[in-house]
């Protein structure tokens, strides 16, 4: 199989100097392996993403010296896919309807405050998870919106029996091609909502849907979503899925220690090539060499 790499940015903001490492390192490596490199704009929420931060993506990648795959894959335009795949997780009994409001959920998590998930969010506590149908049927009919959670209990039951006894794992290559076997904890992130309220998907659904979909092999992004992998290994398994491999570069953070932002507009690539940066100066600031 030709390896394939993407890049997948959310058009919510500019890319920064953290995209920038993003995109090279998953450039060089589709180079250095003779693949693919494909970008993949990542729009599921619909009312933060603007057309404008989409142009200035495939400029700012063009100007970098990044050459990606046409056509491009946008997630808006694919929202049937991800609903499809939600319903084959419903059909196997494995989410549920949350009608759960923020304040709601905020009262009763107060009880539990130090459970929290990998990105330090309160676990969700459990609310609405035993409706009976006719419950569910009423509120719908009045118009409730939404959510769907996976039942994560039930999900590492469903994903145990697939597996046969084996644990769940994915393959971590370190930056000089070593690969560990990571043993993935996928019930540290509880029940993860799936389908959210506001917009017909979820960042985990439609990553797996999509990698599988573009024949991604090597998934490289930043240590941030390193534990959404373990999620994201689960929902493979649940829903037949390849499993790529996987390499979760450093981060860049600013002089407080902190990650980049997209609101950190001084480090903006559009800014900084306003000021007279060269794509060289990129590659040095963020601590890339220049092949
Ligand atoms: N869209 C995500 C972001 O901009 C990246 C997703 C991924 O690489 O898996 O942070």
């Amino acid at each position: 199989m030709t390896p394939a790499l993407r890049f997948a940015p959310s058009p919510n903001g500019e890319l920064h100097l953290g995209h920038a490492l993003s995109a090279l390192v998953g450039y060089q490596m589709a180079r250095r392996l003779d693949g693919r490199f494909l970008v993949r704009i990542e729009d599921i929420d619909t009312t933060r993403s603007r057309e404008a931060f989409v142009a200035g993506i495939f400029e700012d990648l063009a100007w970098l010296g990044i050459a990606w795959e046409e056509p491009v894959l946008r997630q808006s335009e694919h929202f049937a896919d991800y609903a499809a795949a939600a319903q084959r997780l419903f059909d196997m009994g494995l989410l549920y309807p949350c009608f759960a409001t923020r304040t709601e959920i905020a009262a009763k998590v107060s009880e539990r405050p130090d459970a929290v998930d990998p990105d330090g969010a309160p676990l969700y506590p459990g609310l609405h998870k035993c409706l009976t149908p006719d419950e569910v049927a009423a509120r719908k009919r009045q118009g409730e919106p939404f959510a769907l959670r996976l039942d994560m209990d039930k999900a590492l039951a469903a994903c145990r029996s697939r597996l046969d006894g084996t644990p769940l794992t994915f393959a971590e290559i370190d930056g000089s091609g070593g690969t560990t076997v990571v043993v993935a904890q996928p019930e540290r992130w509880g029940d993860a909502v799936i389908v959210r309220k506001d917009t017909p998907a979820s960042y985990h659904l439609a990553v797996v849907v999509d990698d599988a979909r573009q024949g991604i092999t090597h998934v490289t992004r930043g240590r941030d979503l390193y534990a959404s992998t373990d999620l994201h290994r689960l929902l493979q398994v649940l829903l037949g899925l390849s499993e790529p491999l996987y390499h979760h570069h450093r981060l860049l953070v600013d002089r407080e220690g902190r990650k980049l932002a997209k609101s950190a507009r001084d480090t903006s690539l559009a800014s900084l090539r306003r000021d007279g940066a060269t794509p060289a100066d990129i590659r040095r600031l963020i601590g890339l060499g220049c092949d």
